[in-house]
């Protein structure tokens, strides 16, 4: 045990990480395993039955029972099948047993994951398969392994399989770029992420007392209560006592996982608040950020309390996201997005800058493909967060040195020369500049992207494995045109001009909340794609499958189920959101307005006999009445909606059908019983208003 306190006493403690093995090890398994991790080799049956049994020993050691395979199915949630380690050894003796191939590879009936029709046609079974790049850890008395989950034909049925496959396609391009910029010493080069994660707190008893909440993780009604986020003095404000426990429970919890959560404040809205961990590799990173969501939710309900990653669990108040930081770096420890000190490293670093700009031009549609989501829909174009057009923030002296490059003149105010790349340093320009503007949906910020579209509740895997993929692609159009140049250095010039005068329509450096930028966007030729279904539609474009299949990132059969999975779940959602909503207007609204008109009618009764005024009770009596009549008759009208919807067997017919009439009818139910809950006393009204479920906390 380290006698040393906070970060430096837990961090890793739960983790079988590079250290561990390196000490525990034998000495050539320990060297078989770091080629897996590094160079993607496959681990021999002996070596793999060596690093089982110690892993084993070192699990039990830590008080661990069981292990699991886990993995990241189509949902998007983890999964995880507990075995244990006991075996009967004969004569009612056991024998804890964990061998080689328990470790690298798992079979879990897995028929209810899905899989957008891939497996079920010919084999019912799901595969796991160990990634050794990924550390096992123990959570709650289980030994966690990260695997891949396939199909018995090798078909990728989860998140990360394709993620591995699109770093792998970015590491074999991005290596023949750094070649040509005489980084022979390169062996590989891997994309960085680290995703701030945002989330509201809310006290479990209002959550409790909310069937919305309880079943699709949003409020489904609520009228706006008289104080929401205008004041602004939430954002970055004092921490409140319950809050601060939670956070540091919440901490120690992450660091001993390894995963370095850093920064923590309060957000803008009541009650939302981010976290922060350092970057790491993308996959790790990615396994990191499910387990961060998975523990932030176990933590909370400790304290009494309920984490929402829904991405608009409010409406009218400021939704949440998640912002995905993303580099790309060599195992050299060179940041490619970094400017550098000589001209050619500037010239790399541009050559770099210039194919992400191209990737998010050519590819803006599978970028908003990778965040679409039935939760993140409320966000994207809904007057918050970034819009549904995707464009990239450069700040204004990246944006003067492009221009400069594209049209052949002095760049700066003293500048006398042109500014010739190959040739020239770029000029410094100041981190801090780079990052003001907020509402961009892809921004530069220094030596790094930060994709801010995700919606908090999601996995970063889709959005890395588009955005490796695309930019793979780019690099390779890159290599295969600077590998053949007479002259280097006039070629790559050439190469970021064109490139610039071809693709600048992408950039954008004002605000992205403005309309007249949509208008703007749309001048442009840009891609505003405001809905799940409407960006899904681009999904199977020709030039997205050839993307995909030409890198080995998914081939088509794979492609196909996703799709189908996309839109399943969209349709899944909207379902469960229609029918609770259904229930709580017919069980709960309708039946406490009723009540209190009743009560309003026999006052007026009473009071009246009585010769007093019954102006109030009359006013009210009127406009719930008028209301409730609306009310019923939107919801008899979703009702209908929702049974049509499911009548229909075609998922994109069914995907657009839920997006039109049952969403409409879904806001119209709203807006009445809404106005209801403005108007009936607060005795009768059936669950916490939106004052009482944000301000709670303290
Ligand atoms: P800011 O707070 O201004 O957005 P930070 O430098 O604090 O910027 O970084 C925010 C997030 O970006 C952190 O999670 C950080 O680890 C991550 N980050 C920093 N550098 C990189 C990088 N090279 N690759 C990926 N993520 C990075
Ligand atoms: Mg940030």
């Amino acid at each position: 045990m380290s006698n040393q306190s906070g970060v430096f006493g837990i961090f890793g403690e739960n983790v079988f990480s590079e250290s561990v093995m390196k000490e525990r090890l034998p000495k050539d398994t320990f060297k078989e395993v770091k080629n897996a991790i590094d160079n993607g080799k496959r681990l021999s049956d002996e070596a793999a039955n060596v690093v089982a049994n110690e892993m084993k020993q070192w699990a039990i050691e830590k008080g661990a029972t069981h292990f699991t395979h886990w993995f990241q199915p189509m949902t998007g949630i983890t999964a995880e099948k507990h075995d244990s380690f006991i075996a009967p050894s004969g004569e009612g003796n056991i024998i804890l047993k964990f061998s080689g191939k328990e470790l690298t590879q798992g079979e879990p009936d897995a028929s209810s994951f899905p899989s957008g029709g891939l497996r079920a046609t010919f084999e019912a079974r799901g595969y796991t398969a160990w990634d050794p790049t990924s550390f096992a850890f123990i959570k709650e008395g289980v030994l966690c392994i990260p695997t891949a989950f396939c199909s018995y034909g090798g078909e990728a049925l989860d998140k990360k399989t394709p993620l591995l496959r699109s770093m792998e396609a970015i590491n074999k391009q991005a290596l023949r770029v750094v070649k040509l910029f005489g980084n022979e010493d390169v062996k590989s080069v891997k994309t960085t992420v680290g995703p701030e994660q945002e989330y509201f707190l809310i006290d479990e008893e209002g959550y409790k007392a909310r069937r919305d909440l309880i079943y699709t993780g949003r409020t489904l009604f609520g009228a706006p209560p008289p104080k929401g986020q205008q004041m602004e003095d939430h954002y970055f404000g004092v921490i409140k006592p319950r809050v601060q426990a939670f956070m540091k429970d919440l901490n120690s919890e992450l660091w001993k996982l390894g995963i370095l959560a850093t920064t923590e404040h309060n957000e803008v809205a009541p009650s939302q608040h981010e976290l922060a961990p350092i970057f790491t590799t993308t996959n790790i990173a990615t396994d990191h950020n499910q387990l961060t969501m998975e523990i932030m939710k176990k933590v909370a309900q400790k304290h009494g309390l309920v984490c929402l990653l829904h991405e608009k669990p409010f409406a009218g108040v400021n939704g949440s996201g998640k912002h995905n930081n993303w580099s790309i770096s060599t195992d050299t420890g060179i940041n490619l997005l970094e400017p550098g000190e000589t001209p050619y490293e500037n010239a790399q670093f541009l050559i770099f800058l210039t194919a992400v700009i191209r990737a998010v031009d050519d590819y803006q549609d599978l970028l908003r493909i990778s965040v679409a989501s039935a939760g993140n829909d409320h966000r994207l174009g809904a007057n918050e967060a970034p819009p549904a057009v995707i464009s990239i923030f450069l700040g204004s002296e990246l944006t003067e040195i492009l221009d400069a490059i594209e049209n052949d003149k002095p760049y700066g105010a003293k500048e006398k020369e042109l500014l010739k790349v190959g040739v020239h340093v770029l000029p410094k320009f100041p981190k801090d500049t780079t990052d003001r503007n907020r509402t961009s949906p892809f921004a530069f910020t220094g030596n790094k992207f930060e994709f801010r579209m995700l919606g908090s509740a999601s996995s970063v895997a889709l959005p890395n494995t588009v955005l490796n993929t695309a930019v793979a692609e780019i690099l390779k159009q890159y290599a295969d045109k600077l590998e053949g140049a007479e002259d280097f250095t006039t070629a790559i010039h050439d190469l970021i001009k064109s490139e610039i005068t071809a693709h600048k329509r992408i950039i954008f450096n004002g605000n992205g909340y403005d309309d007249s930028w949509i208008r703007e966007a749309e001048k442009r030729g840009l891609s505003n794609l405001k809905t799940t279904p409407d960006a899904v539609a681009h999904y199977l474009d020709d030039k997205n499958v050839a993307l995909f299949t030409s890198h080995k990132v998914y081939s088509e059969a794979e492609l196909q189920s996703r799709h189908e999975v996309f839109l399943d779940k969209y349709c899944k959602l909207l379902h469960i959101e229609a029918e609770t909503m259904i229930e709580m207007a017919t069980k709960d609204i309708l039946p406490a307005v009723s009540a209190y008109s009743s009560d309003l009618s026999e006052n007026i009764i009473t009071k009246k006999q009585a010769g007093a005024d019954v102006i109030f009770e009359q006013a009210q009596l009127g406009r719930i009445s008028s209301d409730m009549k609306s009310a019923y008759e939107a919801l008899e009208s979703l009702k209908d909606a929702v049974s049509k919807a499911e009548d229909i067997s075609d998922y994109v017919s069914k995907a657009d059908f839920y997006k039109d009439p049952v969403k409409k009818d879904m806001d119209e139910l709203r807006k009445y019983c809404d106005a209801l809950e403005a108007q009936t006393a607060s005795d009768y009204w059936p669950f916490p208003s939106y004052g009482e479920l944000l301000f709670a906390v303290r």
